[in-house]
């Protein structure tokens, strides 16, 4: 009875096993003072969990809005943007239209795009890791997809891709989805745009800024277009607890987030340049708080030996393009201090 649609699904593939030092998710490391933590958690115990929470989940909109400096009735939250990807597919076209992202980049546009009943119209990276804009025209043009994906900067390459290849896309009448996951360490944006045309919306997230596990994402698009996502959203989608951990962090304590990214910003030139200095490794740029780097050795050897260091990095050399790549986050100082000794140690023995 299950469709084949669902049954052709592979699930997303997430990393079960923990290290001391987890460089695997491109999560952000932040410290929290006891004080802050003991805070949130009285917050929390002042919850009335056997209530719904508030639909609209207004007061962490309103302070959303806030910090990514745009009028509340344009933003959509979703409960991560994974949320929001499953939307704009069901949302965007009919069923068995086709949904276009270059690749390798992150799975969830190609599951929910499946899932909803679309086709996926994926064309690899350039050799340069960005958009192959001939190939792409010329499969957009025979095969007119309606929605089109773009990580902004891409998971897992780290770059950006050039502008003016979205916008020549976005010429042959897609609906474009700019993914700005990693904004707060690129601070490079389509939101002029998602805020003034019909065809072009903006995801954030606040999982790359310390809070993945409280699942908030953000949709951002002109008002017209946020209201018609507002009527498909499920009505309860951000959780009590979500709601009230994040409005503290994006207020009283933003500054902590603040910090924890900018030191982050710091430690990628630090790392990268560090990398770069090793025998037999390359460096990808990256505009992210991760990057790719590729060295002689197998990936998933190399993988297994930075774990038995106590560091866990993510593999990503089964995807084209990426042959003997291994992705890493950036972390705090000591972290990445770990990660580089580690690193150092396993190429001097094996290579
Ligand atoms: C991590 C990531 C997300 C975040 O998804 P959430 O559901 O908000 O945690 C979205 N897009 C890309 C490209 C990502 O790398």
């Amino acid at each position: 009875m299950i469709s084949a649609r669902i049954k052709g699904l592979s699930p997303y593939k997430t990393e079960k096993r923990s290290a001391k030092v987890k460089l695997s998710s491109n999560e952000l490391s932040l410290d929290l003072p006891a004080e802050v933590k003991e805070e949130i958690a009285r917050a929390v115990a002042r919850i009335p969990f056997n209530r719904y929470p508030d639909p609209q989940a207004t007061e962490l909109k309103e302070a959303v809005a806030l910090r990514f400096g745009v009028d509340p009735s344009c933003v959509v939250l979703g409960n991560g943007s994974d949320e929001l990807i499953q939307y704009l597919c069901m949302a965007v076209g009919e069923s068995g239209d086709a949904v276009f992202y270059p690749v390798p980049t992150f799975p969830m546009y190609g599951i929910s795009a499946q899932t909803v009943g679309k086709e996926r119209l994926e064309v690899p990276l350039g050799e340069d890791l960005d958009i192959d804009l001939d190939s792409s025209l010329k499969e957009i043009r025979r095969r007119k997809p309606i929605l089109a994906f773009f990580s902004y900067p891409n998971n897992p390459t780290g770059n950006c891709f050039d502008k003016n290849k979205i916008t020549a896309i976005r010429n042959e009448g897609v609906f474009c989805v700019i993914d700005e996951a990693y904004y707060h360490f690129s601070g490079k944006t389509f939101l002029e745009e998602a805020l003034s045309r019909e065809d072009t919306v903006v995801l954030r997230t606040l999982s790359k800024i310390g809070m993945a596990g409280l699942r908030v994402g953000v949709l951002i698009a002109r008002q017209d277009v946020a209201d018609y996502i507002n009527r498909m959203r499920l009505p309860f989608n951000i959780t009590y607890p979500s709601q009230v951990i994040a409005v503290l962090m994006l207020t009283k304590f933003y500054h902590f987030v603040e910090e924890a990214v900018n030191t982050v910003k710091r430690e990628r030139d630090r790392l990268m340049d560090a990398l770069r200095s090793m025998k037999g490794v390359e460096v990808f740029p990256s505009e992210a708080n991760f990057f790719l780097f590729r060295t002689p050795l197998p990936a998933p050897l190399l993988q297994e030996k930075l774990l038995e260091e106590g560091v866990l990095v993510r593999d990503v050399s089964y995807l084209p393009r990426l042959e003997r790549c291994l992705r890493v986050s950036i972390g705090k100082p000591e972290e990445n201090d770990a990660f580089l000794e580690a690193l150092h140690k396993v190429i001097e023995k094996m290579l």
